[in-house]
């Protein structure tokens, strides 16, 4: 029973902030505030915000309204990375009672002494140079899959990016601490944990700890089946690390790295930390020692300088690259950045024609990705979701498949056979024979 009232959640963005509203939730949870759910009025709604999303101070207006709409006196905290950008911009939104910066908010609890509606907006954002804590994390969503938070912040300093001035330099915990809380994740009965941050390559950042250090601790954890790599920089993506996944036994063949793109000129111009043979490097070396992994890469279209050549570069190196599916952004500018200020800008609709381009090419490398997989033998990790008698799973290299609904399989693991890539592009499957066996054991004992 809730003590002091009940909160709901709304969380726009990256899988960072799906694990920071989860902990945020789990922590007020602890004091007293039972989380609901969102279209059921309740006394405090928590909007988490992303810089990145697409017409954020509009989204986070309609979220606010709507927030009002279930209950016109519930008192509203605005945070996040939007909150920490333009602080301003959002407390002009009628109804917002807190805007709290990357510091503050995680201290939404100091702000709820009473549930009354303030009268005018409070905003509490330090300089995003005095962000130093980190604040560890995870999100439980299904219980089939969650997102650690490993690390924060960044010191790249991309050209385009706001991520330093939203969520301040790059930090994390200790091996040990981040070990605690994978402990913690363990007595959930969750299958595989993603590790999650801004830059998570760069964990351990002035310490003698590394990423290579954490990964090869988390691998001892027995109750964890599967890690997986979220989105790693090619840069901190050494030899050592691809070397470890392939002997793991627990982190997946699965890794995504930005390439952003496939011109070394506009490479320099973003401020990106390595060159195009570099990153191809590392591509070949994975896929010399992990044929089957799965290779995502993000990739920025219409950066300012980019001309019809420069985008063919593009085009012609990742035509080239076995990697398996593309997160295609069209540049957009951003305040306060430095691409801001470059000439040569790119019209939108040439950057919309190129987003175009690579989308389709996303696709004809994910199918052939998934066809070249056909035949082969996969763990699967099932999920909950059901559609029309089917349900989901990923295998370990993250090759999306289907099966007939069966709630005995959900958050389980299967050995399955790859069959067919279907005319959706989700990929067929049967059990293997063992595996018959096993089920109908564990349907049984699970019936008695
Ligand atoms: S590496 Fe670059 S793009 Fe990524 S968060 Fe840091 S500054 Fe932004």
């Amino acid at each position: 029973m809730n003590q002091f009232g009940t909160v709901a959640y709304h969380t726009l963005g990256c899988k960072l902030n799906f694990s920071e509203t989860s902990t945020i939730a789990r922590s007020l949870e602890k004091e007293g505030f039972a989380k609901i759910h969102f279209d059921d009025g309740a006394d405090v709604y928590v909007i988490n915000t992303c810089s990145v999303t697409e017409q954020a101070d509009k989204k986070c207006r309609n979220i606010v309204r709507k927030a009002l709409s279930y209950n016109p006196s519930a008192k509203v905290f605005v945070i996040g990375c939007y909150a920490q950008l333009k602080p301003k911009e959002i407390s002009t939104i009628e109804g917002v009672d807190f805007v709290l910066g990357a510091n503050e908010k995680f201290n939404i609890s100091k702000y709820l002494t009473d549930l009354n509606k303030n009268t005018n907006t409070i905003i509490k954002n330090d300089h995003i140079k005095e962000t130093n804590t980190f604040i560890p994390g995870y999100s439980i969503g299904d219980r089939t899959r969650s997102f650690l938070k490993i690390q924060d912040g960044c010191n790249y300093f991309c050209s385009f990016c706001t991520i330093p001035l939203a969520r301040g330099k790059s930090r994390s915990g200790t091996v040990e601490q981040t070990i605690l809380k994978a402990k913690e994740l363990a007595t959930k009965n969750v299958k595989e944990v993603v590790l999650t941050g801004v830059n998570i390559g760069d964990f351990g950042n002035g310490t003698k700890e590394t990423f290579l250090s954490l990964i090869q601790e988390l691998d001892h954890i027995k109750e964890i089946d599967r890690f997986r790599i979220s989105s790693i920089e090619p840069d901190l993506l050494n030899t050592q690390i691809i070397n470890f996944v392939k002997e793991s036994k627990k982190f997946v063949p699965h890794f995504h790295i930005p390439l952003q793109s496939g011109s070394d000129i506009l490479l320099k111009k973003m401020r990106r930390r390595y060159n195009t043979e570099l990153y191809r490097n590392r591509i070949s070396l994975i896929k010399t020692l992990m044929p089957q992994a799965c290779i995502g890469a993000d990739v920025i279209v219409g950066f300012p300088g980019e001309t019809d050549e420069e985008f063919k570069k593009t085009m012609d190196f990742l035509i080239d690259l076995p990697l398996s599916y593309l997160h295609v952004f069209t540049y957009s500018e951003r305040a306060n950045t430095t691409a801001t200020r470059m000439n040569d800008v790119v019209p939108i609709s040439i950057r919309k024609q190129r987003s175009k381009q690579l989308r389709n090419l996303s696709e004809k490398k994910k199918r052939a990705f998934y066809i070249s997989q056909q035949g082969a033998n996969e763990k699967v990790v099932f999920e909950k979701q059901e559609e029309n008698g089917v349900m989901f799973g990923f295998t370990s290299n993250y090759i999306k498949v289907k099966t007939g609904y069966n709630p005995y399989m959900i958050n389980q693991t299967g050995h399955v056979k790859l069959t067919e890539v279907g005319a959706d592009g989700i990929m067929k499957m049967i059990f293997t024979e063992q595996e018959k066996e096993q089920k109908l054991l564990n349907e049984l004992k699970l019936d008695n």
